[in-house]
């Protein structure tokens, strides 16, 4: 008699996609491949033994390890890119195609696909085309059909629009501002897709829409206000048919005919309560909108204030966020406000200042160190708010760093780090490297608005958001929107985020 042998359970494949940037619309410098390739740029395999060591802590690699960890060996993996771009203007439409045919090609080509997993911004804008995540995923969708399940990660920046809803089975999203958990946004869709795989769940969507356009300060999801909403947030996810809860609190910088702020409540099969906790939330970022943050300082009473801070400054620095030029929000890196006003008023203050000119530093390169040079700075990239500036100074460090040829220029007492490439400075590490100790500086002028709270703590006694002039002005008033809807808050008055149109 034949012995009947248990056949071996096929695997289920799932293809993974990363794409992230985030687009300033008000930016005049487009996003090329070589941001992508100076950030983070894997193909097929090179995602497994590259990227996800590199990149340890972000999506690819908690959905990776968790499917790993609780797939049982039943689910296969099946890279495809994973590509990062620092925060700028618009992709340019061709690279933007190259990797929209690539993935499609790398998709058509898989013999089996059971599952698609997309670590997307959200706010990402290609030149000449209108919501290109969306686009992105009819064409997968029409690669893989309807009954393939999509999970798709956003970065809570992300503007989710109406297609982007409708062509994902499930959507999440960071719960973090700064942002600080990829990796449990990468495990967390991992378990969800294998579950919807399994048909263990059905995950329902509700998605709601708000005509809010609020950034900047008043978004940190462990202080006031949005401290209450996160914690609501949590609360809700306990509930045993919660599957996830997302609060997208969308990129001011981004202008589209959909940019503001939204809900997503993911539920398994109870669409009733998706909408009802999408609504509580919904009501209660509206609660909050009025929320007062602190305005930016001028540069004048900052370095005025820290004058005033003599034993502070023996015990470590003081950090000024250049609020108009965040260079992870877009802007271009070359705002030269802030340097003027040191020049001309404090150069006597010991100050580290990171200034992006491609053409300056390649041109200094040639010099030896201690080699006396002339800068024209400022008004290359961005034309409408930056003024030219010439600096002389000293050549007294030259180095190849992440964000290219650098160089160390200094003027009186201050250090002007002329960068390559965009230079956010948000971690103390790129000063040290260039021999800048953080112990002996009165003034570091970073150009993100985040991440470096938490990562010059050790060193920073006070922060400034300093109000300088371009294209991240954090006042919404003063941002040229052509797309936006409107009416909208806090350019129109709107007694309810359900009736915008009275
Ligand atoms: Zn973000």
């Amino acid at each position: 008699m034949l012995t009947q042998l248990n056949p071996q359970p096929l695997s289920k494949h799932i293809a993974l996609i990363e794409l992230h940037q985030e687009t300033n619309s008000f930016s005049q410098v487009p996003t090329t491949l070589r941001e992508f390739e100076s950030l983070a740029l894997y193909y097929g395999e090179e995602v497994l033994t590259h990227g996800i060591k590199v990149y340890k802590k972000f999506q690819l690699a908690g959905f990776i390890s968790t499917v790993k960890q609780h797939g049982q060996g039943r689910f296969k993996t099946v890279p495809i890119l994973a590509a990062w771009a620092t925060s700028g203007g618009p992709i340019e439409a061709s690279v933007y195609k190259h990797f929209h045919h690539y993935i499609l090609e790398q998709l058509q080509g898989m013999a089996q696909i059971d599952g698609i997993y997309l670590s997307l911004h959200g706010a990402m804008g290609v030149e000449g085309m209108r919501d290109p995540e969306a686009y992105l995923l009819r064409a997968i969708r029409q690669v893989v059909g309807e009954a393939v399940p999509i999970g798709v990660s956003y970065d809570l920046h992300g503007n989710i629009t109406e297609e982007k809803v409708r062509l994902a089975t499930f959507i999440n999203a960071y719960q973090t501002n700064p942002h600080r958990d990829h990796f449990k946004v990468g495990q967390k869709a991992a378990r969800l897709l294998m579950d919807t795989m399994d048909g263990k769940v059905n995950p329902t969507m509700a998605f709601l829409k708000m005509p809010l356009l609020k950034g900047g300060g008043m978004t940190i999801d462990f202080l006031k206000p949005m401290r209450k909403v996160f914690g609501v947030m949590r609360k809700m996810e306990k509930r045993s048919e919660v599957l996830s809860i997302s609060n997208f609190m969308s990129h001011i910088w981004l202008d589209d005919e959909e940019t503001g702020w939204s809900c997503i409540a993911v539920t398994d099969n109870n669409p009733q309560l998706a909408r009802e906790l999408s609504e509580t939330l919904a009501d209660l970022n509206w609660s909050i909108k009025d929320h007062k943050h602190p305005e930016p300082v001028t540069v004048q009473k900052a370095v005025s204030t820290i004058e005033g801070m003599n034993w502070r400054r023996r015990f470590g620095t003081a950090v000024f966020c250049d609020t108009s030029d965040i260079v992870a929000a877009g802007g271009p890196g070359e705002n030269t406000y802030i340097l003027k006003y040191l020049m001309q008023n404090a150069p006597h203050l010991k100050s580290y200042l990171p200034l992006r000119d491609q053409e300056e530093v390649l041109r200094i390169f040639e010099f030896d160190i201690g080699h006396e040079v002339t800068l024209t700075l400022g008004r290359k990239l961005e034309q409408e708010y930056n003024a030219t500036l010439s600096y002389q100074g000293l050549l007294t460090k030259k180095s190849e760093t992440k964000f290219g040829k650098t160089a160390v220029v200094r003027h009186a007492n201050i250090f002007l780090v002329l960068t390559e490439l965009p230079c956010p400075a948000f971690s103390p590490s790129f000063f040290k490297n260039l021999g800048l100790s953080l112990w002996k500086a009165d003034i570091v002028v970073v150009k993100n608005l985040f991440p470096f709270r938490v990562k010059y703590s050790l060193y920073n006694r006070k922060t400034f958001n300093v109000g300088t002039s371009g294209t991240t002005e954090l006042d919404v008033s003063r941002l040229n929107y052509k797309k936006i809807p409107r009416p909208i808050h806090p350019l129109d008055t709107i007694a309810d985020w359900r009736k915008p149109i009275e």
